[in-house]
């Protein structure tokens, strides 16, 4: 089976070694306190913040997933509230729960062919923390380098933390116009879920440190205690990391990784340009995602599509959230062979002939 779902997603075959690898290397059952473990967390961190192109001075900290990464910054980085700029589900979500958690937080909805509108938000001074969506999974949109560049100058006093769950480890991403960046890794990591990677920079932790917020397990400043000895709070998902560093180790640099993945994101939204009875859900092409592809049609067509691509082993994306029926995804993540688009295009044109 070919799989384009945008998480879980593929995963790099190599796993299947690594697996082994781990089960004979004694990490399925070495203490999180031990030297085993803190000498694989210490080479992890390094190897993040090289292949990733992260500051040298952002701290890395593990979590279990993106929607726990939600819930740590909120608890951790604001008393008052945080201030959401979203145009999908999941930009929604984060807002939701930050609500939960701080009533007062404030969301702003854009439009899905729109750059994120930075000059017209209106961003109170009791705000802590900006939130937004590089790569909004649920259609298919991008924020631009250029607009989180005006956002980081528009508001260079307030902490920015960006969800980059299916853009991490696919695009070379500008870390240093943000405070805090984070990503689940069965997305662009190529790997099973149950993890997350969250790197922060030395102003967040500065942040986090004078709220000092430390009632749950999680805390921010717990979680900054723990990593200085390349410590997790509580025993956390060792096989994952292993097979994060040897996936990582094998990887090229992120600006290759991020040319190759432009190169095709072109390349497929070219090809399905031709068909008459799906449509690019994102018209304007600047704002199209280059690692989650949106395409629409009747529900008729989507349903009957996505049926006869599994016949052909092929499993294309559900649509997701106000998407669902009338849109299917196809991920254009890093493990995700040419060659399996290749099979994708076939499918297509023979499908269509
Ligand atoms: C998949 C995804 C999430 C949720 O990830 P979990 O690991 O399930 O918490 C959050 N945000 C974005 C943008 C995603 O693509």
């Amino acid at each position: 089976m070919i799989n384009f779902y945008p998480g879980p997603s593929k995963v790099y075959p190599d796993v299947r070694n690594y697996l082994v690898d781990a089960y004979d290397e004694g990490f399925l059952s070495t203490p999180h306190r031990g030297d085993q473990f803190v000498q694989l967390s210490r080479e992890l961190v390094g190897l993040i913040k090289r292949r990733l192109n992260i500051p040298q001075d952002y701290y890395i900290f593990f979590a279990s997933s993106a929607t726990e990464c939600w819930e740590i910054l909120v608890q951790s980085l604001t008393k008052n509230k945080s201030y959401h700029i979203y145009n999908g589900s999941f930009g929604e979500k984060w807002l939701q729960y930050a609500q939960k958690l701080r009533p007062k937080s404030e969301g702003y909805a854009f439009d899905l062919n729109s750059p994120m509108p930075v000059h017209e938000l209106q961003v109170s001074p009791d705000t802590e923390l900006i939130c937004f969506t590089q790569n909004e999974t649920s259609n298919g949109t991008q924020v631009t380098p250029t607009c989180i560049l005006n956002l980081h100058n528009r508001f260079r006093d307030t902490l920015i933390a960006v969800d980059a769950t299916s853009s991490m480890a696919g695009l070379n991403l500008k870390m240093i116009k943000a405070d805090i960046w984070f990503a689940s890794v069965q997305k662009c990591f190529g790997l099973p879920a149950g993890l997350a990677v969250m790197a922060c920079s030395p102003r967040a932790i500065f942040r986090a440190k004078q709220m000092g917020e430390r009632a749950h397990y999680n805390s921010m400043v717990s979680m900054y205690e723990k990593m200085l000895n390349y410590q997790t709070t509580h025993t956390p998902n060792v096989l994952n990391l292993y097979l994060m560093k040897r996936v990582l180790e094998e990887r090229p640099f992120i600006k290759t990784i991020d040319g190759e993945l432009t190169a095709r994101a072109q390349d497929l939204y070219a090809f399905f340009a031709q068909f008459t009875d799906i449509q690019l859900l994102v018209e304007n092409e600047e704002v199209r995602s280059k690692t989650v592809l949106a395409l629409q049609g009747s529900e008729k067509v989507v349903d009957e599509l996505k049926k006869r691509a599994l016949h052909h082993n092929i499993r294309l994306g559900n649509g997701y959230g106000p998407w669902s029926r009338n849109t299917f995804r196809i991920a254009n993540f890093p493990a995700i062979l040419d060659e399996e688009y290749e099979e994708l295009k076939r499918f297509f044109l023979h499908y269509y002939a």
